[in-house]
C-alpha cells in the first residue's frame, strides 16, 4: 500500500475531499517534490499576498466602511517608532469604536525596561493623539512574546463581533498575524484563511475565520510619510532598521559639538552645560562625533558619514529643527531611526533629518 503523503508544513496527511478539514489540498501531484496543504501554502505566501499598501484616501474609505459595522479595532504600533505609527484621524473616523492597542517590537527596547512603565508611557502618549484604548498590550511578533495573550484579549474585547487589524506599514502587522495563525493552528479548531474583497473597494483583504460568522480582517498597511524607511535606499534599510535589542551608547558632549547618526541625521549641541546623550539606534549605524564648526564640511565625506537618505547630497538638503529641551528626562526622536535621551536643562539643540521625516521631543520612553 502507498504511504500517505504528508504536508511538509504541518505534517497533516494530505487529502482532496474536504476543504474544511486538515491537510486539504486541491490536487495531489506526486512528483517527488514536498507538498504543502492549502492552509500552510497560504501561511507561507501570506506575506506576499498582503503586501499592498495604501495612501491616506483609500485608508479613509476603509475606515469609513469599518465605522459603519460593529467590531473591534486592533491597532498595531511599532514601539521603536511610536510617533511614526500614529494614524492621523483614527479616532475621528472611528467614533465610539473599541480600540485594542498592540505595541509591537518590544524586543528592540532594552530588556531592562519595565513593561508596566512602558505601558503607562503609551497610555499617556496615546492620549495626546486622542486615543483612549480599551487595553494596551506589549508584544514581540518576532519573539512570539504575548501572542497567546493577544489572542485572549481579542476574544475578550471583540464581544462576538468582527475584528479589524490596522496599522502603518512596517509596524509588524503581517508578522504578528502570522504568529497569531501559528498559535491558532496549535489549537484544535484551525482557522480558515481567505481573501475577500473589502466592501466598496477593489482591495483584497485577508480574512481569518474566528467563528462561523465572524472574521478577523487584515487591512493593508497605510504609508505614513513621516517614516524614515520611505526616504532611504533599500540596500541601506538593513543597517538602519534595528534587528535586535538596541544598546544605548552614551556620549558626553560640550556645547559646540555634533553627533552624526550615519548620514541620516545630525544633532548639534548649540548651547548648555556639559550633557550626557544616550543614543538608541541600530547597532549597525555609526555615530560620529565632531566639532560643530566642522560638521557641515565632514558631511560630504561619504567614507565617514554614511548612509545618506535619497536625494541628500549636502547638509542643506535636509530639514533642520531647533529645540530647547524642557526639564526632566526627554528623548529627541528621529522617527524610525531612533532617539537621543538626555536630562533636559533648557539646552539648545538643533537636529538635521531628511525632509518630511518626523523629529520630536518627548518624555523619555526608557
Ligand atoms: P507590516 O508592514 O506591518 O505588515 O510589517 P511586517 O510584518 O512586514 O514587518 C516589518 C518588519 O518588521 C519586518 O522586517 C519584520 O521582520 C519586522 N518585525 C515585525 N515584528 C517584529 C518584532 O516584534 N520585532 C522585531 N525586531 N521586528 C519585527
Amino acid at each position: 500500500m502507498n504511504q500517505p503523503i504528508r504536508c511538509y508544513g504541518c505534517g497533516a496527511i494530505l487529502q482532496t475531499d474536504d476543504q474544511k478539514k486538515v491537510g486539504y489540498i486541491p490536487q495531489i501531484k506526486d512528483n517527488g517534490k514536498p507538498l504543502l496543504c492549502q492552509r500552510c501554502f497560504r501561511l507561507q505566501h501570506y506575506h506576499k499576498l498582503e503586501k499592498t499598501s495604501l495612501q491616506s484616501d483609500d485608508f479613509l474609505k476603509i475606515l469609513q466602511q469599518i465605522s459603519e459595522k460593529p467590531g473591534l479595532i486592533v491597532y498595531i504600533i511599532d514601539l521603536f517608532d511610536f510617533n511614526g505609527s500614529m494614524l492621523q484621524g483614527l479616532t475621528r473616523h472611528l467614533p465610539g469604536k473599541d480600540i485594542l492597542v498592540v505595541a509591537n517590537k518590544r524586543d528592540l527596547l532594552p530588556k531592562l525596561c519595565n513593561n508596566t512603565k512602558i505601558t503607562h508611557w503609551i497610555y499617556r502618549h496615546l492620549k495626546e493623539y486622542g486615543i483612549k484604548p480599551v487595553d494596551v498590550l506589549i508584544t514581540s511578533a518576532k519573539k512570539n512574546f504575548q501572542v497567546e495573550t493577544l489572542m485572549a484579549l481579542i476574544e475578550k474585547y471583540r464581544q462576538q463581533q468582527d475584528v479589524y487589524v490596522v496599522g502603518v506599514t512596517n509596524a509588524g502587522k503581517s508578522t504578528l498575524i502570522n504568529a497569531l495563525l501559528k498559535a491558532f493552528m496549535q489549537k484544535e479548531d484551525l482557522p480558515l484563511i481567505t481573501t475577500s474583497e473589502f466592501p466598496g473597494t477593489t482591495l483584497d483583504l485577508i480574512a481569518i475565520e474566528l467563528d462561523e460568522t465572524h472574521r478577523l480582517y487584515d487591512t493593508p498597511g497605510i504609508v505614513n510619510s513621516h517614516q524614515l524607511t520611505l526616504h532611504v535606499a533599500d540596500r541601506d534599510l538593513k543597517a538602519i532598521v534595528p534587528q535586535s535589542e538596541v544598546k544605548q551608547q552614551i556620549y558626553q558632549l560640550n556645547d559646540g559639538q555634533s553627533l552624526y547618526v550615519g548620514g541620516l541625521a545630525r544633532l548639534d549641541f548649540l548651547k548648555g552645560e556639559k550633557t550626557s546623550f544616550a543614543g538608541f539606534f541600530s547597532n549597525r549605524l555609526k555615530i560620529h562625533r565632531c566639532k560643530l564648526e566642522r560638521a557641515d564640511e565632514i558631511f560630504t565625506n561619504d567614507q565617514v558619514i554614511s548612509p545618506k537618505a535619497l536625494n541628500v547630497k549636502e547638509i542643506q538638503d535636509m530639514a533642520s529643527y531647533t529645540f530647547s529641551i524642557p526639564e526632566g528626562k526627554h528623548d529627541v526622536v528621529i522617527s524610525g531611526l531612533g532617539w537621543f535621551s538626555l536630562k533636559g536643562q533648557h539646552q539648545k539643540i538643533r537636529v538635521y533629518a531628511p525632509q518630511e521625516v518626523g523629529v520630536f521631543i518627548r518624555q523619555s520612553l526608557v
